[in-house]
């Protein structure tokens, strides 16, 4: 059979594109194509969890204003399908008093993003919040929530009503006047558009399409403990510290998960695979051309003090354990059962800095979801709104309403 529009991966972007395009294109022929046996495999159904609030990104990035309306329409979207979720709010602890005007400067940031609700908190009302924890000051920020991501992915594509084909790996794309001829690992495909969301392997499949992107994805894996289930009444809610000015990560934080449990975690450190999660995982194909790309070296010349920190921590329970001791004093290095990992697509430049926004582009019959790094699982909704409409006004389709239905044109 032939689609009008084929979209590679099922994570929760690119079930958040498909479930809008069937929104604005009703009667589209619609394929999904993902190369694992389900939903939410990778990035989306291991990350921490979070709807952000989108207190730390820069005003006016598309970061900022996506997380900013994703993450309402999450909430909504949640409430309308029974997604578990809750919004709980967190507080981000300044522990040191030097790290007092970078808490300033972040408030000051929230109140440009316009995040509802948010305080500044003295030492004293930390404690109002979670009694456990220890700063010199915090920001609470009421609008942070939790959320099953993997339960939301399989919602959106169940929605979305496409034809889904899983353990089915896109292998070669052959476009020609009318579109696109796919080559997978359990047969071809016609599609006359396609859309790649293929979050760690976005520049692979951009290059399968003849575009040459100017960003490199770096595998960068983060490991996270439970707390044991005595000792989860010590974190009520979500606790982080201050991010790393410059490292590009929200630092060790406590999360309570929509299950009840508590995570602790994610560090981030060079992993060695794409998709493979233990901590030793290896891939040859990967490590050759993560460590053949300039920017990985120029980045490790950058962050070498922080990626050493990192990397001794990402071995070290004790010092994971310090890490979050300094937000709750209380927690013991029991406390901690080592859990899963996740691993995150850092899109590198040349120049060895971190592509900090959301990332598409478009062609003549193709879009390609370059990098869609956190917050893009809070963003997803509004995210697939802005790449749908991308593609639609790229590709000049038109939607026409006749006796057959809807359909799509050129
Ligand atoms: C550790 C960690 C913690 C995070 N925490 C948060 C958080 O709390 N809140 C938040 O908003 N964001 C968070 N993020 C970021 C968020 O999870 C990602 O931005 C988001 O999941 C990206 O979704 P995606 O669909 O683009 O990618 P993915 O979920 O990685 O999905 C891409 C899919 O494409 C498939 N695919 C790839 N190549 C092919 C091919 N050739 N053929 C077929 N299928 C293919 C893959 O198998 C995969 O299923 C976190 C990320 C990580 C790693």
């Amino acid at each position: 059979m032939a689609y009008d529009i084929t979209v590679i991966g099922a994570g929760v972007v690119g079930a958040a594109v498909a479930h809008r395009l069937r929104k604005v294109l009703p009667d589209v022929r619609l394929l999904v194509l993902e190369k694992e046996p389900k939903p939410a495999f990778h990035q989306s159904g291991r990350n921490s969890g979070v709807i952000h609030s989108g207190i730390y990104y820069k005003p006016g990035s598309l970061k900022a204003t996506l997380c900013a309306k994703g993450r309402e329409m999450l909430y909504e979207f949640a409430a309308n399908e029974n997604i578990p979720h809750d919004r709980c709010g967190k507080l981000i602890l300044a522990t040191e008093s030097d790290e007092l005007p970078r808490l300033h400067h972040l408030y000051e940031r929230g109140l440009q993003n316009a995040i509802p609700g948010i305080k500044l908190l003295s030492a004293a009302e930390i404690q109002l919040y979670e009694p456990e924890a220890r700063g010199v000051g915090a920001i609470h920020v009421p609008v942070t929530g939790i959320i099953d991501y993997k339960a939301l992915t399989e919602r959106l594509l169940a929605l979305s009503l496409a034809d889904i084909r899983y353990q089915t790996e896109v292998l070669k794309l052959r476009g020609h006047s009318q579109g696109y001829h796919i080559e997978t690992t359990r047969g071809d495909y016609e599609s006359s558009y396609v859309i790649a969301c293929a979050g760690l392997q976005a520049d692979r499949l951009a290059r399968l399409d003849g575009l040459y992107p100017p960003l490199r994805v770096v595998p960068f894996r983060g490991d996270y403990y439970e707390l044991r289930p005595e000792a989860r009444w010590k974190v009520r809610h979500l606790i982080y510290p201050l991010p790393h000015p410059t490292y590009p990560v929200l630092g060790v934080h406590l999360t309570r998960m929509t299950d009840g449990s508590i995570e602790a975690g994610p560090n981030a450190v060079f992993a060695w695979a794409r998709e493979v999660y233990s901590r030793t995982g290896f891939s040859l194909r990967d490590s050759i051309e993560a460590l053949s790309f300039v920017g990985t070296w120029r980045f490790f010349l950058k962050h070498w003090r922080e990626g050493w920190t990192e990397y001794r921590r990402a071995f070290s329970k004790r010092l994971f354990w310090r890490s979050l001791q300094r937000l709750v004093p209380s927690l013991t290095e029991e406390d901690l059962i080592p859990a899963r990992s996740g691993i995150r697509a850092l899109a590198l430049t040349r120049d060895g800095r971190f592509w900090d926004d959301f990332y598409f582009v478009a062609q003549s019959r193709s879009l390609h979801v370059l990098n869609a790094p956190s917050p893009a699982a809070t963003a997803s909704l509004a995210l697939a709104e802005v790449i749908v409409q991308k593609a639609i006004d790229t590709w000049q389709l038109s939607i026409s309403v006749g006796t057959g239905g809807v359909s799509i044109h050129r």
